[in-house]
């Protein structure tokens, strides 16, 4: 099979962002691509975009730490779009804190978007790849795994992830499907941008100092994970699996 095979996608969190830019490289790789996010609605002009390059999209609302919503929403998918073999498990949220002020739902609501989500996800999913025999999934970590303080939460289930994708990739390799990890760095994105409001800075400024720091000297666009995406989600990269690849600028957080 060619890149220019049918393949259907599911990117999640991808009314915006990372998510969305990574659902608009996906479909221009020519494949069908369901945006997963919390509301149909806010994935509308992420598939117009889509739509108006000439691609096949779909919105589909789903909290993906909710097991039923998930579940529905890969049959609506399967029904909607044909079987997914492709998976961008990116939904995600920060809940920011110093551990002792750190409640435990701020815990709680991180593990669950992240790590429940990508799991549920992924073994909602799982079987269509199997059956398929070719499957991708990759998940989206972050340089915060190393360590980032006032994430204790956050850097906790971004390091899991990276485990999971390790121990996917090793029970699934057998079906054709490779599991890797991409980490970003410094982003720009709503994200990022509640970040410095959270921390009580103008946004340019904070941008510019985190720019800096930064090897190439510039922080990092949606696009430049949606590329490394593209990339683990292609025919091409079969003999790639169990990796985590920081694409952050320069070799360290
Ligand atoms: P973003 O702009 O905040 O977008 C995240 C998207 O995920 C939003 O559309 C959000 O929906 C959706 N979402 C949140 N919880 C969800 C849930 N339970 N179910 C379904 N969708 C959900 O974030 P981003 O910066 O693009 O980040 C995308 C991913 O990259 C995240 O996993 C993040 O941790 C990771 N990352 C980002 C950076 C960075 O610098 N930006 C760096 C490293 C890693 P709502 O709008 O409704 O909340």
């Amino acid at each position: 099979m060619t890149d220019n095979a049918a393949r259907v996608a599911i990117v999640t969190g991808a009314a915006r962002g990372i998510g969305a830019a990574t659902a608009v490289r996906l479909a221009a790789d020519e494949r069908a691509v369901a945006v997963v996010d919390l509301e149909e609605s806010a994935g509308k002009d992420t598939v117009a975009a889509i739509e108006a390059a000439g691609g096949r999209a779909i919105a589909v609302g789903a909290d993906v730490s909710d097991e039923a919503a998930v579940n529905a929403a890969v049959e609506r998918v399967t029904a909607e779009l044909g079987a997914p073999t492709i998976l961008v498990n990116n939904a995600g949220i920060t809940r920011d804190n110093l551990l002792f002020k750190m409640d435990v739902s701020d815990w709680d609501t991180v593990m669950g978007v992240h790590l429940r989500g990508s799991f549920l996800m992924a073994r909602a999913v799982q079987k269509h790849m199997v059956d398929a025999k070719w499957g991708r999934i990759v998940n989206i970590s972050s340089t915060s795994a190393l360590g980032n303080r006032g994430q204790a939460n956050y850097s906790t289930a971004k390091a899991g992830l990276q485990g999971f994708t390790k121990t996917l990739a090793i029970e699934l390799g057998k079906f054709g499907i490779t599991v890797n990890c991409v980490a970003p760095g410094f982003i720009v994105s709503d994200m990022t941008k509640a970040t410095a409001q959270r921390i009580g800075q103008d946004w340019e400024s904070y941008l510019a100092a985190r720019a800096a720091a930064i090897p190439v000297q510039r922080a990092g666009q949606p696009e430049d994970i949606a590329n490394a995406v593209s990339f683990f989600t292609s025919e091409q990269s079969s003999f790639v699996s169990g990796q985590v690849l920081y694409v952050a600028g320069g070799p360290k957080a």
